[in-house]
């Protein structure tokens, strides 16, 4: 431990950075992650500045060989980001986004968030798919699929990633894109951080708002499943232009919210338009008639302020979580009905619960073009528990657990979005959710980290 101890002295004394250990004001801060149940303690924590703090970090955790974890936006359920007793390497510090508004391309450092990627997309009338929160990072939402609003017509993040720069176990910067170590870039297109830290990733954009239709109408779980069945029947006919969520949730006690919905079970028909007004405004409009409304919150208004809505909901380290998705082949009304049971025993008033339609753009990617596999599924079922109290950690796992094994009948071939994975116990998800690109993905990852060193992921081994 003394020889540990002089060597992270040597790495903080050379680091652009700040290396911080259990001595150092801020090390607690640090190791915090979006999950308030996450309480592991590196023997140090690498605060990256540039490529070359990450390079040393590596070599120097592979000098004393001790395990990485890689910290992006810090918002992983399972708490991957953080291991005990190893070295985080946290990209935090490094978040610029540089945007070329001729090429359409996005180049986004690390630990960038896309509030960062979408203010500075936005300038130009451009964005890139992202998710529904604008404080999670982009790296890990990225490296493990991307599932976000404009998912209909532009894919999954994945299909947006055009090139990365990579630091790789051996401590090396690798350029991948389609014309550079092509295998790297496919394995990045969903295979998660298993093939060392992206220091940047380049994204493809498209034109986006920056005023868009939002379509937010929310009905009472008490009044049946008539609106969800006939969501379902209309966005399968729209799936080139609506990619959406159905969120049940617990009305919470907020102006915003009529007072005598104040505590009830809701669904919200959750998603954007992007078209000309009036052809997006007619698109909606079916969607918010489909019975007594509790309250709509549809309305046009900039992309930014959208992809910022739901921020506040889920603030970083302050609730205990367990979230779990697996993918639906088709949406029966059994299915349905099984959602809303879910929502209705859920524990704690935080927890929310969704169905996501996938959408064309989503499904036109075939098996092998990336990573993340097959996209024949129609739809996620998303079961994700969120409290307060270290009390309720049993009721509220339970209950996500329990929703998520109940919803197998209706499953697409056992598997499971790895981006909401439980606290990242049920291994066997890891290899089912790549089917036949397992083999592929181990031996690449054979290439890049054949001693496992970036194992605290969804980890693949290396063959
Ligand atoms: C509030 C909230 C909202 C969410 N909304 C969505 C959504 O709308 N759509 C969706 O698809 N997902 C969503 N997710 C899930 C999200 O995609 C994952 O939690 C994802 O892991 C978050 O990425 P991160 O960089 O913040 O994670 P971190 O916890 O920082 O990292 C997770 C893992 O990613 C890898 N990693 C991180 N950075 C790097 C890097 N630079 N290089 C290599 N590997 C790296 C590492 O393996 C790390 O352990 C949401 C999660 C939360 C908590």
């Amino acid at each position: 431990m003394d020889a540990q101890r002089i060597s992270i002295d040597h790495l903080k004394s050379d680091f652009a950075g700040r290396v911080l250990t259990e001595a150092d004001a801020g090390f607690d801060a640090a190791r915090q992650l979006w999950n308030a149940m996450i309480d592991r303690r590196p023997s140090a924590i690498a605060q990256c500045r540039g490529t070359a703090d990450v390079i040393q970090a590596v070599r120097f955790a592979t000098a004393l060989d001790l395990p990485v974890s890689i910290r992006g936006g810090g918002h992983n359920v399972a708490g991957h980001a953080a291991c005990d007793s190893g070295i985080m390497i946290d990209l935090s510090q490094m978040r610029t986004v540089h945007v070329d508004p001729q090429k359409r391309i996005a180049v986004v450092e690390g630990g960038a968030t896309w509030a960062e990627v979408d203010r500075e997309t936005q300038a130009f009338g451009l964005a890139t798919p992202g998710g529904l929160i604008s404080e999670t990072g982009v790296a890990g939402l990225t490296l493990s699929g991307g599932f976000g609003h404009l998912r209909a017509r532009h894919g999954l993040t994945i299909d947006n990633l055009v090139a990365a720069d990579v630091v790789t176990a051996e401590g090396k910067l690798v350029r991948t894109s389609a014309d550079e170590n092509p295998d790297l870039l496919w394995a990045l297109k969903g295979g998660g951080g298993n093939f060392g830290v992206v220091v940047r990733f380049e994204f493809a954009l498209h034109p986006v708002g920056p005023e868009v239709l939002f379509i937010a109408p929310i009905y009472a779980v008490e009044d049946g499943p008539g609106p969800i069945r006939a969501w379902r029947d209309y966005v399968a006919q729209h799936d080139e232009d609506l990619a959406m969520i159905c969120e049940f949730s617990t009305v919470p006690e907020d102006d915003d919210f009529p007072r005598e919905a104040w505590g009830k079970k809701v669904f919200a028909l959750v998603g954007i338009a992007t078209g000309a007004p009036d052809a997006a405004e007619a698109l909606a409009k079916p969607l918010r008639e489909l019975g007594p409304l509790v309250t709509d919150f549809s309305g046009r208004m900039p992309y930014n302020d959208i992809q910022r809505l739901f921020d506040a909901q889920t603030p970083f380290g302050e609730m205990r979580c367990y979230w779990k998705a697996r993918y639906l082949t088709d949406l029966p009304d059994e299915m349905i009905d099984l959602a809303m049971e879910n929502a209705l025993r859920a524990p704690s008033p935080n927890t929310i619960s969704s169905l996501w339609n996938m959408g064309s753009a989503v499904r036109s990617v075939p098996p092998g073009a990336t990573a993340f596999g097959d996209r024949s599924m129609g739809w996620m079922y998303s079961a994700d528990g969120v409290w307060a109290n270290a009390a309720d950690d049993d009721a509220n796992i339970a209950w996500a657990r329990d929703s998520w094994a109940c919803a197998e009948p209706f499953g697409h071939e056992g598997r499971a979005y790895l981006n909401f994975p439980g606290h990242g116990e049920d291994s066997a998800l890891t290899r089912a959710a790549f089917g036949e690109n397992y083999d592929r993905l181990a031996r690449i990852k054979a290439q890049y980290d054949p001693g496992n060193m970036f194992r605290f992921n969804q980890n693949i081994e290396p063959q």
